[in-house]
């Protein structure tokens, strides 16, 4: 086990800053996720961190040791890709002991550690199986067999489940998870999918064009987005992000929106928000937080409905923004039908239209 510490990154490709001044500290035995849009630089920190992309500057530290300039084959850590990269000739068995004959392992010794990975990964009726005889799923665990059989410091992975079906990348998911806690190793992984980074991650680490937006543990991520990006990023359906003016009147502090609408500031937003009158700003209102109530709030109409399974999105217009709302199925409205809407505003977030930054989170 080893912590990694990245210190000041940046990678230069000619004109393209593809990470700008990453700074992440990845505990020992973590499983931190990079997740971020197409492009936003977390494969580029990946492959520096495995020694496979020369730092342009910046320092990694794997444990106690700076890695800047030692190569990928001595930084004791192993990568799992998206390709699985099985060596099609040998047998599964082969594949998985390759890394252990590379390193001149005793051949008993060899043998008790394949069984020991197969009996863990739930392989051992296809050892003597080719990697062609085998499902893509069965596949993917053969390759992870073969990075967890050398017992790395550290695991990198780059979207090793994007291979997979739906329902195979859930239970691969979760036999991920399982095994971070069996082998107590720090897991680095990268992926665009936000699920797989919030189910997987205990520090989740949401980049955007070649910086990090905010490394936190998963639920901190959802609820208080540090920016207007991660808010929009993380959640499906999105976040709503509405244009506000902060005003004050008789009721207090609190939000002018679209057609006049008036929410009450929270306690929780008035020490940074509440001083800033006339000022614009963008509310952050997560979908299950905007509430269809019967005895008062605004007037909206239902303007369609998406039936997920046990919740319905309900897109809503009317006198204030537009909005999408999730509701528990059982109780949606229908197309046409007028509803009351009111925020559950001890959940809003309101961020700095210009540079998106939580206007609250040195508060949290
Ligand atoms: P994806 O999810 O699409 O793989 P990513 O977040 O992993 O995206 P990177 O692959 O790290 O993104 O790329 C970051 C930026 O660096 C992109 O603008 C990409 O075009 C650029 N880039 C990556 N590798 C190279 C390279 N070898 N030469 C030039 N530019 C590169």
């Amino acid at each position: 086990m080893a912590s990694v510490t990245l210190t000041r990154v940046h990678k230069r490709y000619g004109h393209t800053l593809a990470v700008d001044g990453v700074d992440l500290e990845i505990p020992d035995g973590s499983f931190t996720v990079l997740v971020g849009p197409s492009g936003c630089g977390k494969t580029t920190t990946l492959r520096m961190v495995a020694g496979l992309e020369e730092v342009t500057t910046g320092e990694i530290r794997i444990g106690d040791s700076v890695v800047n300039d030692l190569p990928a084959a001595e930084r004791d850590i192993a990568m799992v890709f998206q390709s699985y990269a099985l060596y099609p000739h040998m047998t599964v068995a082969e594949n998985i002991g390759f890394g252990l004959r590379l390193r001149g392992t005793p051949k008993h010794a060899i043998a008790a550690r394949i069984d020991e990975v197969a009996q863990m990964l739930g392989l051992g009726d296809l050892l003597q199986r080719k990697p062609r005889q085998l499902s893509g799923g069965q596949r993917q665990r053969v390759a992870l067999g073969r990075a967890i059989a050398r017992r790395p410091a550290v695991f990198l992975m780059d979207e090793p489940l994007s291979n997979l079906d739906a329902q195979l990348r859930a239970q691969t998911r979760a036999e991920l998870i399982r095994l971070h806690r069996e082998l107590d190793a720090t897991f680095l992984y990268v992926t665009h999918d936000q699920v797989e980074a919030m189910t997987m991650g205990a520090q989740v680490v949401v980049m955007h064009e070649g910086r990090i937006q905010q490394a936190a543990p998963p639920e901190e991520v959802y609820l208080h987005p540090a920016s207007s990006f991660v808010a929009s990023f993380i959640g499906n359906p999105a976040t709503n992000l509405v244009p506000a003016e902060v005003c004050v009147n008789g009721a207090g502090p609190g939000l002018r929106l679209a057609g006049g609408v008036r929410v009450a500031l929270p306690p929780r937003l008035q020490p940074a928000v509440g001083g800033r009158q006339g000022e614009e700003v963008l509310l952050g209102v997560r979908p299950e937080h905007v509430r269809l109530c019967t005895d008062a709030g605004t007037p909206y109409r239902v303007e369609m409905t998406e039936l997920l399974g046990h919740q319905t999105l309900v897109h809503l217009r009317g006198a204030g923004p537009a909005l999408v709302s999730t509701v528990d199925s059982r109780r949606a409205p229908r197309a046409g039908e007028e509803v009351l809407v009111a925020f559950d505003t001890e959940c809003l977030n309101c961020f700095e239209p210009t540079s998106g930054r939580n206007l609250s989170s040195s508060m949290q």
